[in-house]
């Protein structure tokens, strides 16, 4: 049987970034064991559909370069598999478990459920739900005549299908991460897989279209595996074997304690986010990787490294790299750190490996105003090996769109002395006299200048830059005069001397 896993995402917001890594493990198990990677939009729950989410996934699933097989529309666009339209399905499915009488239909109106609820927890009961012992005392076709049942479901009144889970009976399934996992179904509740409006509940229609889908493993988050005894009930009561399964550990904040949450996103130091997101409702915006600069190649290895390793030294991996070498047993069982500054570190190195023309087209989309090719090669040229986002072409060295107006203080008191001033003069003619104004030749020029005038150059090269750039650091120095030119640095250098 080849391998088929899915992502399963519910349309209820953006994806958060921990939804991005799952989506990435189902993949890469996927494409590792040579089978299939389903996409699958849960979006039966209509109270928490959120408009404009469900693109959104599919966007940042884009972005990262995970792309699903499959479709369920034949011939037509290639999309996901989307719940809302497989209502019948999960209906009949419920069916064949009343028919089975592994479940039952219950009628209790939301007053009676409120005030077995309000009973149980007067008689201080550990776990007060709808179970194999409270439901003897509920409006159910277990407690109802047949003939009563028939009547009530004849006259329209409003009923849901629950789940009749077994009174004694373990459960137990190997999760690839946890190991065993044991759990007794008396603390499992009855649980609704079909409600009143006929749409069935997350449990049931995730169970059966995974079936249905033929799903060898499914990789998903921790919050989920509370439920997980309850699927295995579930595939129980169909008679079916039920897929491997992975529960993968929390992201934690980057501090290393607390669950990574969408407010830690929100409070605006780093994205959590792959894209940014404008909430619908309250207008909010919260800001995304793609639109902080991340390159898509550096989500992906960051992705991959948050719960796993390779268990080499190697940390740039693409993602056939990645496809070859992932696996579960390496994916760690506790809680990964949402290491932000790892994410930058990938994406400098991801940058910098970018081939030049690709770099000049991401300095010149990221200038306030047009700039020429020819220059935004010269910032890529100078800056390259700096910049951790795009975005630093332009603003990593404002000097080389503007002539200082201001001189960084410190450094004039320490710098500007007697002999850089006395230096001056001589570059300036050291400038005039290069004709070919490259960086070799201006080094060149300088040198001989300065040191025929028994100058070290080494002393005066930070009064240089400072009276260029107005700073006391930045990026090569000798290559900052190219770009600048002759007579923009002749002039920078009188005006310093004028100012200083
Ligand atoms: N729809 C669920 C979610 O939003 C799917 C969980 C699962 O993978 O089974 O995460």
């Amino acid at each position: 049987m080849s391998a088929r896993l899915r992502f399963a995402p519910s349309p209820t917001g953006p994806l958060h970034i921990g939804g991005v890594r799952t989506a990435l493990y189902n993949y890469l198990l996927a494409k590792k064991l040579g089978g299939e990677f389903i996409l699958r939009i849960e979006d039966t729950d209509q109270n928490r559909y959120v408009e404009g989410a469900e693109d959104y996934i599919q966007e940042a699933l884009a972005w990262v370069g995970i792309n699903f097989d499959e479709s369920p529309k034949l011939g037509g666009e290639h999309a996901p598999y989307k719940q809302s339209e497989r209502k019948a399905i999960y209906a009949e499915y419920a069916q064949q478990l009343i028919d089975s009488g592994k479940a039952y239909y219950a009628f209790d109106t939301t007053d009676e459920l409120d005030a077995l609820r309000e009973r149980l927890i007067a008689e201080k009961v550990d776990n007060p739900s709808y179970n194999s012992v409270t439901r003897m005392q509920m409006k159910n076709s277990l407690t109802l005549s047949a003939d009563e049942v028939e009547k009530r479901r004849a006259n329209g009144e409003s009923c849901v299908i629950r789940l009749k889970v077994p009174i004694k009976e373990e459960v137990r399934f190997k999760d690839m991460i946890r190991d065993w996992v044991v759990v007794h179904s008396s603390t499992i509740d009855d649980k609704v897989l079909l409600k009143a409006d006929g749409m069935p509940t997350y449990h049931l229609a995730n169970i059966v279209d995974d079936h249905l889908m033929g799903i060898t493993h499914v990789i998903r988050g921790e919050e989920w595996l509370p439920s997980a005894p309850l699927h295995i009930l579930l595939y129980r009561a169909f008679g079916w074997e039920h897929p491997e399964f992975a529960h993968l550990p929390l992201l934690l904040k980057p501090e290393g304690s607390g669950k990574l949450s969408k407010r830690d996103g929100l409070l605006g130091d780093f994205p959590i986010f792959p894209l940014q997101w404008t909430d619908p409702e309250s207008g909010d915006v919260a800001r995304g990787f793609r639109e902080d600069g991340y390159l898509p190649q550096a989500m992906v290895n960051f992705l991959a490294f948050l719960g796993w390793n390779p268990g080499t030294e190697q940390e740039l991996f693409t993602m056939e790299e990645l496809i070859e070498s992932f696996s579960i047993e390496r994916v760690n069982g506790s809680g990964a750190r949402f290491d932000i500054q790892k994410a930058q570190w990938y994406n400098q190195q991801y940058l910098r490996a970018l081939p030049d023309e690709e770099l000049v087209e991401l300095a010149k989309a990221n200038a306030e105003t047009e700039i020429t090719d020819e220059f935004a090669a010269s910032l890529v040229k100078l800056l390259k090996d700096r910049v951790t986002f795009p975005k630093e072409f332009i603003t990593e060295a404002p000097y080389l769109f503007e002539a200082p107006t201001k001189y960084e203080e410190a450094i004039a008191a320490k710098q500007w002395n007697d002999q850089a001033k006395t230096a001056m003069p001589l570059i300036i003619e050291a400038l005039q006299s290069v004709e070919d104004f490259n960086s070799q030749q201006i080094h060149d020029a300088i040198f001989e200048n300065l040191t025929a005038a028994e100058i070290k150059p080494g002393k005066v090269m930070q009064a240089l830059r400072l009276a260029v750039s107005g700073q006391g650091r930045g990026a090569d120095l000798m290559l900052t005069l190219e770009i600048l030119g002759k007579t923009e640095v002749i002039s920078r250098i009188e005006k310093a001397l004028e100012l200083l």
